[in-house]
């Protein structure tokens, strides 16, 4: 149950950083990683996962 972050399409905003109540992304090697033993995909909220609605980039953040 957890999220990935594309390395090769992240550009670092840091947009999804604050949004995780998890406090699962962290930057890590000039882009964003998400821990995946803390992720919860969110799991509970009603809207989808706020790291996938806050990024801006197509794909960038998906069902690992
Ligand atoms: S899905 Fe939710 S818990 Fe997982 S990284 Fe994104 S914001 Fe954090
Ligand atoms: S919001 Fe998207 S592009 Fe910005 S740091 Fe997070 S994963 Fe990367």
């Amino acid at each position: 149950m957890a999220l990935k972050i594309v390395a090769d399409l992240c550009t670092s905003c840091g947009d999804c950083e604050p949004e995780c109540p998890t406090v699962s992304i962290k930057p890590k090697k000039g882009v964003y990683f998400i821990n995946p033993d803390t992720c919860t995909e969110c799991d509970g909220d009603a809207d989808s996962p706020k790291c996938m609605d806050i990024c801006e980039v197509d794909d960038c953040i998906v069902y690992a």
